[in-house]
C-alpha cells in the first residue's frame, strides 16, 4: 500500500478521549482533532492498543490527581507503529511500546488514534511480540517483572512461598503468572476469592483472603514469606511486613488499598526484612529493555489472553470506574480504532 505523503497526513484527523480540567470544572470527552492538535515529538505514532491501568482509571474519573496538564489525553502506556521520526532510531512502519515517562499524565496519551512522543521513550516491540501481546502485558506487567527482577537481585529464601497481593488485578495477576512460571509457590492474596480458579490458572498454589492481611496482628507473627510483592499499600502490606520470613524481601509497587500503613521496627530488625520501592515511569532504557525481553520469554500469549479483557474505546469510560472500583480482573487492554 502507498504510504500517505507529509500534506496528505497532516490533513489526517483522528479521535482521542481528552479530559480537560479548568475554572468551569471537568469535561471528560471523545474528540475528533487534526494532527496538529499534537505535542511537539520527534516520533508521530499511529496507536493501536493501549490498556486500562489503575492509574488511568483515576485520571479518567477524577478520584486522583494524575493529570498534569490540561487538556489531555490520558493512557499512561500504547503499542503502535511509526508514521514519521525524526529519530535515526526508528523508521516509519517500526512496531513500538512505550510505558512511563509521565505520558498520560505530563504528556498526550495512548488514549488516542495518534500521538507523538520523544524517540528515546520508545522501546521497539520485543520479536515475536504482536502489538496486542505487548499491551497485555503494558504497564502493569512491566512492573510486575521489575518487581519480580527486584526480588531475584535480592533473594528468595529457598522452600518459603512467595505472596502477591492484589492478585486478581492487572499488576498482581502478571507477578503471580511471572513467579509461578519461574517455579515458586505463589500465594494469591485477594479480595476476591470467587476468582481462586483463575487465580489458579495463573499458577497460584493457594489463595489468602486479604482480610487476614489487613487485620489486626501481632507485631510479628510466624514466619511465612520467602519474598513477597505488595500493589495493595495500606493495612494490607502492614500484615505482609508481619509474616516476612527471615532476610526476604518484599516489592512494593502500588497503592490501591491505601498509601499509608503501619508497621513496628521487628520486622527489620529482628528478621532483617527488606523493602524494595518499585517505579515503572523513569526506568532507564537499557533495564526497560532487558525487562521486556525477560517478559518475551516468560509470558505466554495464550495465558496472558485468559487474562485480558479487549474493550472498544467507547467503553473506557465506563471501564475507568470499574478499575477504581476493583472490579476489573487482570488486564484491559483498550483497541483505540
Ligand atoms: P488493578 O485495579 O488492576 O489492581 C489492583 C488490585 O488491588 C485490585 O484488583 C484488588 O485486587 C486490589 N485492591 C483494590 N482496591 C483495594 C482495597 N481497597 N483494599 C485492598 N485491595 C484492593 O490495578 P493495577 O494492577 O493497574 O495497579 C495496581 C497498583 O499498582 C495500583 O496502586 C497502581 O497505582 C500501582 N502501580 C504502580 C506502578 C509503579 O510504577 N509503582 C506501575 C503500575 C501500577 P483483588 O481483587 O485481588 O483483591
Amino acid at each position: 500500500m502507498r504510504s500517505k505523503g507529509a500534506g496528505e497526513m497532516s490533513e489526517e484527523r483522528f479521535t482521542a478521549l481528552v479530559v480537560e480540567e479548568g475554572g468551569d470544572g471537568r469535561r471528560v470527552e471523545f474528540r475528533e482533532l487534526p494532527l496538529s492538535a499534537l505535542p511537539a515529538g520527534d516520533v508521530l505514532v499511529k496507536v493501536a492498543y493501549s490498556t486500562l491501568n489503575y492509574k488511568d482509571g483515576l485520571a479518567i474519573t477524577g478520584k486522583g490527581k494524575i493529570l498534569r496538564s490540561s487538556p489531555l489525553a490520558p493512557g499512561i502506556d500504547f503499542a503502535g507503529t511509526v508514521v514519521e521520526s525524526a529519530d535515526p532510531r526508528y523508521r516509519p512502519g517500526d512496531p513500538v511500546v512505550l510505558t512511563g515517562w509521565g505520558v498520560g499524565e505530563r504528556h498526550w496519551g495512548g488514549y488516542s488514534q495518534y500521538t507523538r512522543v520523544k524517540g528515546e521513550w520508545l522501546v521497539p516491540l520485543p520479536e515475536g511480540m504482536s502489538l496486542k501481546h505487548a499491551m497485555t502485558i503494558g504497564t502493569a506487567g512491566f512492573t510486575a517483572m521489575l518487581c519480580v527482577l527486584a526480588l531475584e537481585r535480592h533473594g528468595f529464601i529457598p522452600g518459603r512461598e512467595v505472596l502477591v497481593t492484589g492478585a486478581a488485578g492487572g499488576v498482581g495477576s502478571v507477578a503471580v503468572a511471572l513467579l509461578a512460571k519461574a517455579g515458586h509457590q505463589v500465594v494469591a492474596a485477594t479480595g476476591r476469592p470467587h476468582e481462586e480458579a483463575y487465580l489458579r490458572e495463573l499458577g497460584a498454589s493457594a489463595i489468602l483472603d486479604r482480610s487476614v492481611l489487613s487485620g489486626p496482628g501481632r507485631p510479628l507473627e510466624s514466619e511465612r514469606w520467602g519474598g513477597a510483592v505488595d500493589t495493595v499499600g495500606g493495612a494490607v502490606l502492614s500484615g505482609v511486613l508481619r509474616a516476612m520470613a527471615m532476610r526476604s524481601a518484599v516489592a512494593i509497587c502500588g497503592n490501591a488499598g491505601g498509601a499509608e500503613f503501619t508497621t513496628s521496627v521487628y520486622p527489620f530488625i529482628l528478621r532483617g526484612v527488606t523493602m524494595i520501592g518499585v517505579e515503572s515511569v523513569m526506568v532507564p532504557r537499557e533495564e526497560r529493555l532487558a525487562a521486556w525481553a525477560r517478559l518475551a520469554h516468560d509470558l505466554s500469549p495464550d495465558l496472558l489472553e485468559r487474562m485480558t479483557t479487549v474493550i472498544p474505546f467507547a467503553d473506557l469510560p465506563a471501564y475507568a470506574e470499574q478499575i477504581t472500583n476493583a472490579q476489573t480482573r487482570g488486564r484491559v487492554v483498550v483497541d483505540v480504532n
